[in-house]
């Protein structure tokens, strides 16, 4: 279904999100019939480019990152003829006024943030200086929002003198991505795993984002950061949120985040001996961080595991282990759902335990696999063994749908839709920072440093006495 009529206005039009994410996810909806047709991108950016300068450099990024759609030439070429480009400063007056001439009054008005955060608070500022805030205007916010909470409320309280929160989409991709979408599909869609989602039978949760790409190119940025703030407080912490949050009412935007606050608000101070801090040494996949950020006393972790609690009536008593970094052995994104043993075994002590696991994959491979016991086949007696319950979504949705949306198609046709669910609230933030602030302080306070671990490999080996000291032990890479 198409969406409304747009002027879709992306500062930092000429950047590496913009041409390697944004604008293919625009390209991908429009070729899938999306777009209506009074319907425009403008880019917005330092560099003086021509419009038809601007739009070889598209083409080219579309030819990169969505090759099947850009063999159709007419398809390219018309998408091609809606895209603009006005040069632009956000630090300075001039050139407001071309960019103004070329929106209509009657459309959605999309602003979208693609550029360093030090810029937000000045673009908020101008668009309305400039009289280009219209009623149908929204603004895009990209990460990071805010360096810790002091910064998140400076630049809510910036954002909100000009726009409303209704008006203001702050972007966390991993809310845009299929699985995870998914992930509230099965759990408020199905009779079947609710009832059980909670302490009673849930033993723990592990939610690992694994990495094996380093920080190149961002290291500037990233040394300031750390995992911590660059993956923890946000994409994580927005997993945790939906596996630990209560069902809202409704799929309505302030329902949903109601919810996922009431999670943060729970969560317990985390304890200096429940976290581990790593930062990836020379190995098998390259060079040590301090060499790749050129800082040789850096402190910075590119790595983190901790153990948090979400102190509430549902949830008392169940860890939820989370763990993120670089430069790991593998890709993988999994969160698993650890129920507890049944009870009692009628097998007897041979049988082993046999717990269950739900484990959600938001990629590689997206899908859901619960891990149920069975009968070993075969005239053997009663052994029993795990097999996996196993839904790929690429298999379960047939081969047309193979590569599933990318979360940016679903996160910026949703700005135009006008639907918030799946962007986080300004007080969603400022609680993710209010957790995390604490736990940084007290890294400084100790003076404390991350423990090595080679490039290429599991992460510190202190992650997994993490678990081993409670009994348990990580699912996926280890
Ligand atoms: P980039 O450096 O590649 O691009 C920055 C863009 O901003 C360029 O188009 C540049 O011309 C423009 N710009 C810089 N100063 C400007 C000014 N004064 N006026 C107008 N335009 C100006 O950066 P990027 O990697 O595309 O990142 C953009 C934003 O997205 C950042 O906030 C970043 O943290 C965030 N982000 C990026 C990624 C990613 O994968 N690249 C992922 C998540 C979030």
């Amino acid at each position: 279904i198409p969406v409304d009529p747009f002027d879709l206005v992306i500062f930092g039009g000429t950047g590496d999100l913009a041409q390697r994410k944004i604008l293919p996810a625009l390209f991908r909806r429009f070729c899938a019939g999306q777009w209506p047709d009074d319907a425009q991108i403008i880019g917005a950016a330092r560099a003086e480019y021509t419009p038809d300068a601007f739009r070889e450099v598209v083409a080219e990024s579309l030819r990169s990152h969505a090759p099947a759609q850009s063999r159709n030439a007419d398809a390219l070429n018309t998408f091609l003829q809606r895209v603009d480009y006005v040069p632009l400063d956000a630090l300075s007056d001039t050139a407001w006024d071309r960019l103004a001439a070329k929106l209509a009054d009657d459309r959605v008005r999309a602003f979208y943030f693609s550029v360093g955060p030090q810029l937000f608070g000045q673009l908020a500022e101008r668009i309305k200086h400039h009289d280009l805030a219209t009623p149908k205007t929204r603004i895009v916010v990209e990460k990071p929002f805010g360096h810790d909470l002091e910064s998140a409320r400076a630049l809510n309280a910036t954002l909100a003198a000009h726009f409303s929160e209704g008006q203001i989409y702050r972007i966390d991709h991993y809310l845009g991505k299929e699985t995870v979408q998914n992930l509230m599909a099965v759990r408020f869609g199905n009779m079947l795993f609710e009832p059980l989602w909670n302490s009673q039978y849930v033993d723990h949760i592990q939610i690992t984002v694994a990495e094996s790409v380093g920080i190149d190119g961002r290291e500037e940025y990233y040394d300031r950061a750390g995992a911590m703030r660059d993956m923890m407080q946000n994409h994580l912490m927005q997993l945790l949120c939906l596996i630990a949050m209560e069902p809202p009412a409704k799929f309505d935007p302030d329902a949903v985040r109601d919810e996922k606050l009431k999670v943060i608000r729970a969560l317990d101070p985390v304890e200096p001996h429940h976290i581990v801090r790593g930062q990836f040494d020379a190995g098998p996949s390259g060079a040590g961080y301090r060499d790749t950020v050129g800082n040789p006393r850096s402190t910075t972790e590119s790595y983190v595991a901790l153990r948090a609690h979400v102190s509430n009536w549902r949830w008392a008593g169940t860890p939820f282990y989370l763990r993120t970094g670089k430069r790991l052995i593998e890709r993988s994104s999994v969160i698993n759902v650890m129920f507890k043993d049944a009870p009692h075994s009628i097998f007897g002590a041979d049988a082993g335990r046999h717990a269950n696991v739900l484990s959600i994959r938001l990629q590689p491979n997206e899908g859901i696999t619960l891990k149920v016991t069975i009968k070993e086949p075969g005239p053997g007696g009663m052994r029993l063994v795990d097999v996996p319950l196993d839904m790929s979504f690429a298999e379960a949705l047939g081969s047309e749908n193979q590569d599933p949306p990318d979360a940016y198609e679903r996160l910026v046709m949703d700005v135009i839709r006008g639907n918030q669910t799946l962007f986080m609230r300004g007080d969603e933030v400022e609680a993710a920072w209010a957790w995390t602030d604490p736990i940084i302080a007290g890294w400084q306070a100790r003076g404390d440093v991350p423990k090595p671990y080679d490039s290429g490999s599991t992460g510190p080996g202190d992650a997994e006495l993490l678990m081993k000291r409670d009994g348990r032990r990580w699912q996926g890479i280890n």
